[in-house]
């Protein structure tokens, strides 16, 4: 997806053209200087659940308010607390920084020192383009799951690339046509290509992000079968998130599969980790979606209920209630 190698193309960092007008204007690359703005007054405070946010608006936003800005931050926390049932971590800094354009990101989160995440905002973004926004909710799922080793990103960003869509199905956000064509249109990019060698050691774009979604989808799959029918990812990953209190935390990948293997009552995370880290393993996605049931049929996303796994499809997509507002 176009979005998403844009992201990768600023390498998750803002490298912004600068006006000359706004040579002068501090960029916050750097997170010991987000951290030190965040210490401010808040422009904006939200509490969603347990969760306490904390905005800082880094410069004019006009003609963009601050109201509208307000809107985009709770609907995005409302897709994350909704598929984790809580908002991930007690207390989110996050720093908006205004610049030209009509766009939203780069973005980039931290979580060594407090979480963090810094969001640049198109001064001219329109409200549709904030309603359909998934950078955002990519960045608050990031902080549901401990920090990794950097040598397994992809554990990370497959779980924002895998999460956020669905997250956004299940608070009825989006509809499910749309999250299944990801994995359509896009999940294939993530097979290892010629000289891979494993998702552990080959950090390219496509298997960072699709290589590590796909890993996300295949633990969908085990532990729903493992467990028959009665446990989803979702618990899993829930279960991570509660023991790990999120992303200020620094764990290995075993410690996370493990504490989401606990709460499904196998051994699907770990041992998937085992099988895809070291080796080149190609997917068979096209079997996978068809046990779903979902096909294109003249660019239409089609759903089969006779499906195999056609009662996990549907439970992974469908909007639910929520715990909290
Ligand atoms: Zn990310």
């Amino acid at each position: 997806m176009k979005r998403r190698r844009f992201l990768q193309m600023m390498g998750g960092l803002a490298v912004a053209a600068w006006s000359p007008w706004r040579a002068v204007a501090q960029s916050y690359d750097d997170p010991e200087d987000i951290h030190a703005r965040l210490k401010g007054t808040p422009d904006l405070k939200l509490v969603m659940g347990n969760g306490d946010i904390s905005v800082v608006i880094a410069g004019d936003s006009s003609p963009l308010d601050k109201r509208r800005i307000e809107v985009w931050i709770r609907r995005s926390a409302t897709a994350v607390s909704t598929y984790f049932d809580r908002f991930p971590v007690d207390h989110w800094g996050l720093l908006v920084v205004p610049e030209d354009g009509g766009h939203v990101g780069p973005a980039t989160t931290w979580g060594y020192a407090g979480s963090i995440t810094r969001v640049g905002v198109g001064r001219e973004v329109s409200e549709e383009y904030l309603r359909n926004d998934w950078v955002l909710v990519h960045e608050m799922t990031h902080l549901a799951l401990p920090r990794v080793p950097m040598r397994s990103e992809w554990f990370m960003e497959g779980n924002a690339t895998y999460v956020e869509p669905i997250a956004r199905a299940q608070a009825g956000q989006m509809p499910p046509q749309e999250v299944w064509r990801w994995a359509v249109d896009d999940m294939s990019k993530g097979q290892p290509q010629a000289g891979d060698k494993g998702l552990d050691h080959t950090h390219t774009w496509g298997r960072t992000y699709w290589g590590g979604a796909m890993y996300w989808l295949l633990a969908e799959l085990a532990i729903y079968k493992k467990s028959d029918g009665r446990y989803r990812l979702q618990d899993a990953l829930r279960a991570i998130n509660r023991a790990s209190g999120g992303n200020t935390a620094s764990w290995s990948v075993e410690q996370a599969t493990h504490a989401g293997d606990i709460a499904v009552k196998s051994d699907a995370l770990t041992s998937l980790y085992d099988e895809l880290k070291d080796r080149p393993v190609t997917v068979d996605l096209n079997g996978m979606l068809q046990q779903l049931g979902v096909s294109e049929v003249a660019g239409v996303i089609r759903f089969d209920d006779r499906a195999p796994l056609a009662e996990l499809r549907r439970s992974i997509t469908s909007p639910r209630g929520r715990s909290q507002t």
